[in-house]
């Protein structure tokens, strides 16, 4: 096959990783005999470098045109005190609206070798397996009103759903979740929130579709507790933008670190971005210690979701627990007194395995 895929790597460990993804990537294009073409454009901070808005122009029309879209990750602190619509940041909200992904999916699941890596009780997460489906377009990152209101100086965002951005994001759940265990779970905060109400009947009524899936709804709060409690028993969890942001980043600490962590943002096409759930990591940027396994895992999932090549992704896959298996670490996920590897031997590592 051949494709052309938009490399956005960003700020901080943004490049380090996805130079890693990059070489397993092009080890595939040259064992399989699969051609990609890459264009490299700068996002967030690396554009406010070269006195150019967090998204470019030119950068979203790269963006737009191409196959596919692997970003590593957004934000610099020498920009943290602009305001939200000028930061790096604005750049992600951005683009994935420019590119209409409104699906994010963040699967988690636990590793074979890394279950001392993370916070939990090895015993707590043993066999974990779920994603979280998080609507990504709407909700309190993008709802109107949002800032400072002048007359009174009270600061407002807006939480906002409409009932076909609830139908579209909850009908990828249902199919994927009869790909997988055929459990759902909708976690909103319906107790409280009006738009959770909402959400709750929209799924509902979705839901009467898949009588194949089992569909059940819990409260935000609770869910986070038992993500915590018992990961295991949850299999696909549907929920909105922020609640999503929050719970698949406790999600992550299943899987021993965040740089663990991968994700797809979908549009209704299937076309994707691809990229790892971590921000920027200031504190290890430059310096060799960031995990690249999540933005590897990330075009795993690009090959599974954008392309339909599953082949590819499971091997992408095995290829990264080869690499586990045979020891190889980075700072984040190695035990005391094992030496952490390189975020480049990693990528190597896994492009070896394939
Ligand atoms: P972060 O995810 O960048 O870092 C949190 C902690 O996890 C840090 O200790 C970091 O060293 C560690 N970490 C993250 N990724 C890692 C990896 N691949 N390997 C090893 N360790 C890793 O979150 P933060 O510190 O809250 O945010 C830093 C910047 O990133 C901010 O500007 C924030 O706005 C931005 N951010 C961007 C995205 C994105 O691009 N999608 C997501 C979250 C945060």
């Amino acid at each position: 096959m051949k494709a052309h895929i938009v490399l956005l790597p960003g700020d901080g460990i943004g490049p380090e990783v996805v130079a890693a993804a990059r070489r397993v990537l092009e080890e595939i294009g040259t064992a399989r005999g699969h051609t990609w073409t890459f264009t490299s454009k700068p996002i967030g901070g690396a554009a406010l470098q070269k006195n150019l808005p967090p998204l470019p122009d030119d950068t979203l029309a790269a963006a737009l045109a191409a196959d596919a879209v692997l970003l590593g990750a957004v934000g610099d602190p020498a920009y943290e005190k602009l305001p939200p619509s000028e930061r790096p940041e604005s750049a992600l909200l951005k683009v994935r609206r420019e590119l209409g992904v409104f699906a994010n999916l963040r699967p988690a699941r636990s590793w074979p070798g890394l279950e001392q890596s993370g916070p939990l009780k090895p015993e707590v997460f043993a066999g974990t397996d779920l994603i979280v489906v998080r609507e990504l377009l709407g909700g309190l990152y993008y709802g109107e009103p949002r800032g400072t209101d002048p007359a009174t100086g009270a600061v407002v965002n807006t939480m906002r759903y409409t009932r076909p951005e609830i139908e579209r994001v909850a009908h990828v759940a249902f199919r994927l979740a009869r790909k997988r265990r055929r459990d759902l779970v909708s976690v909103d905060k319906a107790n409280v929130l009006e738009v959770s109400q909402f959400w709750r009947t929209v799924v509902t009524e979705v839901g009467r579709g898949y009588p194949d899936v089992t569909l059940s709804h819990q409260l935000v709060d609770s869910c986070a507790m038992k993500l915590a409690l018992a990961p295991a028993g949850f299999d696909v969890v549907l929920t909105e933008n922020m609640f999503g942001d929050i719970l698949s980043d406790e999600a992550s600490m299943l899987t021993g670190s965040i740089g663990m962590l991968p994700s797809a943002s979908l549009d209704a096409n299937g076309k994707g971005l691809y990229e790892p759930i971590h921000g920027s990591a200031p504190d290890i940027a430059g310096q060799g210690k960031a995990n690249p396994l999540a933005m590897i895992l990330s075009m795993a999932m690009m090959f599974r979701y954008t392309f339909g090549k599953a082949d590819i992704a499971a091997r992408i896959e095995r290829a990264v627990r080869s690499a586990l298996a045979a020891g190889l670490r980075t700072a984040d996920i190695a035990a005391k007194g094992i030496k952490p590897c390189a975020t480049a031997d990693m990528g190597t590592a896994v492009a070896k395995a394939l």
